[in-house]
């Protein structure tokens, strides 16, 4: 990967600049930023639906608050098309011709959010995204209910990544110019089939060639009891690359994913920026609580000093990455650009 100083100057951030910059996120701004994505008035935030271009525009509007670059291709919108089938169900597209040639009720525009926090280097960033869609209100998304409740709020997926984005965005615009560009991305599209990442990865606003590195922050709203409890997460694919290793250095309260059986490092937007060559993680808290993909998902059952401890801590590892040493792949650890990956040590199937 490109370094365009001598490695020799990407110093690890000091513990006293790093706690600087996560003393910067607070549970007020947590708490209000999830009780937003994470309301009714979201309808769910499904894919290309009214509620997710909501969702959107409160995500744009705090980037601009905070004083990223607009980098998408409708300020901080990177559009992405896609094609509805049944009235709401989208599939991705290849381009916008394909589009164009869809008949009008089959068009759909979804979008990434985009801001950037440009650094000192020409050729260097890190993207830090987490997936803002869920799984919209019953009958039009692919949210299920047995209740009265027909909304799949989804607070934890990925809301709470989703304000860890832009928690980590505040905190680090408010720091000195980082070595590294930082790209934060809310993208679209996860819940059905990774379409905005992929779309993002086939649009990227900086040369993938110039990525060193991707976190990705994903269902952090309640505690793992597997990671040590309130404040601490744990990393997918730990042992494939450097990154865990760099943050276990700095004392930092992420430690390897505990159910490796679960296939999280290639179950969510890390795998496609993965396959594309970049060490690409995934930090997460979710301890397989009964209400994933449920309307039970609900904002009121999210422990926000537990999340604001995690989005610290994420904070220090974008810190870490935006600054010091770039990550590197473990000797025959990167995965392969495609086809599915074997299956962990000891794991007899998949999930
Ligand atoms: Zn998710």
């Amino acid at each position: 990967m490109p370094e365009t100083l001598p490695s020799g100057a990407a110093a690890t951030p000091s513990a006293a600049a790093r706690s600087a910059v996560a003393r910067r996120v607070t549970d007020a701004d947590v708490r209000a930023a999830l009780y937003a994505l994470a309301d009714d008035s979201m309808e769910g935030r499904f894919t290309a639906s009214p509620g997710g271009a909501r969702a959107a525009r409160y995500i744009a509007a705090q980037m601009r608050a905070i004083g990223l670059r607009a980098a998408g291709d409708s300020g901080f919108f990177q559009r992405v098309p896609v094609s509805i089938t049944n009235g709401y169900m989208p599939h991705a597209l290849e381009s916008f011709a394909a589009w164009d040639t869809l008949p009008a009720d089959r068009r759909g525009m979804a979008v990434n959010v985009v801001g950037v926090l440009r650094g000192q280097l020409a050729d260097s960033a890190i993207v830090v995204d987490a997936h803002y869609d869920h799984l919209g209100v019953v009958g039009r998304g692919t949210c299920r209910t047995n209740s009265a409740d027909s909304i799949c709020n989804g607070a934890d997926d990925d809301a709470s990544g989703a304000v860890a984005v832009l928690e980590i965005a505040k905190a680090m615009a408010a720091a000195p110019r980082p070595r590294r560009t930082i790209v934060f991305v809310t993208t679209t599209g996860e819940e059905v089939g990774l379409i905005g990442t992929r779309w993002y990865i086939a649009h990227p606003v900086v040369p993938l060639s110039d990525m060193t590195a991707n976190l990705e922050i994903e269902m952090i709203d309640r505690p793992d009891s597997l990671a040590g409890g309130p404040g601490r997460a744990w990393l997918t694919g730990y042992d494939r690359s450097t990154m865990g290793e760099m943050f276990a250095k700095a004392g930092l309260p992420i430690v390897p994913d505990a159910r490796p059986c679960q296939g999280f490092f290639e179950r969510s937007d890390n795998i496609a920026f993965a396959r594309a060559g970049i060490p690409a993680h995934t930090l997460s808290t979710f301890d397989l609580h009964a209400d994933y993909h449920r309307v039970n998902d609900e904002v009121q059952l999210a422990n926000i000093p537990h999340m604001t401890a995690v989005i610290r801590a994420a904070a220090e590892a974008v810190d870490i990455l935006a600054n010091g040493p770039a990550p590197h792949w473990h000797e025959g650890r990167k995965p392969a650009p495609t086809g599915r990956l074997p299956l962990a040590p000891g794991c007899s199937a998949r999930r």
